[in-house]
């Protein structure tokens, strides 16, 4: 499983990552597979369990980190995530590169242990205030919790530039674009183990 890499997409609520790594998950699907972690948060209209996260209790999650099952795990908007090593497994099993939708915490996390073999890419917003016109508009967080999103943007947003790439969201075409040639490019190159 040596050739097998981890790509990590990052970048704050609202950024439109998801639309993003949808479309390459869907160009790449024989190659790149999408990495369900495991949550505590409740499930949302139109998520399903074991396709968009594994829905665990905050019992069930605290005795996965007993077993040491995860190879990161963090809390993120009051919420437990985190990425199981049975999926990393499960996905290389199959021959497929993993895609990882998560925090920058967890993202930093994963390039300390795999090095070369990951791929770490932040998605970011073309300002601040156009990410919060976003999330308005979203309108699935307002009040507190738009607060608390908009915190946490502003937090992850200083980590960028530990991450292999930036790719700002200006135009969602123009950000697959670049992010599959980045990606090509990467895979395509042995890692420097
Ligand atoms: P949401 O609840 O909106 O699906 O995700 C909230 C945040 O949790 C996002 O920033 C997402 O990238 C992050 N996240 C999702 N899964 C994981 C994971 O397995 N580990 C970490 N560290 N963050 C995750």
């Amino acid at each position: 499983m040596d050739d097998y890499k981890i790509i990590v997409i990052s970048g704050p609520s609202g950024v439109g990552k998801t639309t993003i790594y949808k479309q390459i998950l869907q160009e790449y699907s024989n190659n790149i597979s999408f990495s369900i972690s495991a949550t505590t948060r409740k499930i949302r209209d139109g998520e399903e369990d074991g396709k968009d996260y594994y829905f665990l209790s905050v019992e069930e999650f605290k005795q996965l980190i007993d077993k040491d099952d995860f190879i990161e795990w963090e809390c993120v908007h009051n919420n437990y995530y985190g990425t199981l090593k049975s999926e990393i497994y499960r996905i290389w099993k199959m021959g497929k590169h993993g895609l990882l939708d998560i925090d920058v915490r967890g993202g930093l996390h994963i390039k300390e242990i795999f090095g070369d073999k990951s791929f770490l890419v932040f998605i970011a917003p073309p300002s601040m205030s156009e990410l919060e016109n976003r999330l308005r508009n979203r309108g699935t967080c307002a009040g507190e919790a738009l607060k608390r999103r908009l915190d946490n943007a502003a937090i992850e947003m200083e980590q960028q530039d530990f991450y292999d790439t930036v790719l700002k969201n200006e135009h969602v075409t123009i950000a697959v674009t670049e992010l599959k040639k980045q990606i090509k490019k990467y895979i395509a190159k042995k890692p420097l183990l």
